[in-house]
């Protein structure tokens, strides 16, 4: 459970570090279709280029050919696990359809906001929070434009 302390410290940081960003990673993975390897490729590239921006530890990404969990019809797609600096993505929708690529894209960016919470903030925890998402909106905008 996210103390208040936690996301009072998480909302005091509306916006991500920097405001140069190279763009060609984010477009790359933008068009890399639906398959699982080259989105695989393309999101190890850009969280690469995040992690070295930011000086903080590479992550590894693993994308599965899957849905979360069709059982319980979870929505959640992504999976940020600190320790072992390992982030991992469901490529799927239900029934094996892809996700559109927006929203792969969007749930890397979150899960790479919680990686950067831990080692670039070094906030005690990584919370859902106002800070937590209008970050990732920054973020997500500065790799557009
Ligand atoms: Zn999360």
């Amino acid at each position: 459970m996210a103390s208040i302390r936690n996301i009072k410290k998480s909302n005091q940081y509306l916006t991500v570090d920097y405001s140069d960003f190279s763009h060609e990673e984010y477009l790359a993975l933008l068009h890399s279709g639906s398959k699982v390897e080259p989105r695989k490729k393309a999101s190890q590239i850009l969280l690469d280029y995040l992690c070295d921006k930011y000086g903080i530890p590479r992550c590894t990404i693993y994308i599965l050919n899957t849905s979360y969990d069709p059982i319980f019809g979870f929505t959640s797609m992504g999976l940020y696990e600190g320790g072992k600096k390992e982030i991992t993505l469901w490529n799927n929708r239900h029934y094996k359809v892809p996700c559109d690529i927006r929203t792969f894209i969007n749930t890397l960016l979150h899960e790479f906001m919680h990686h950067y919470d831990y080692y670039y903030l070094r906030l005690p925890d990584s919370v859902h929070c106002k800070g937590f998402e209008s970050r990732i909106r920054d973020l997500r905008s500065k790799l557009q434009s």
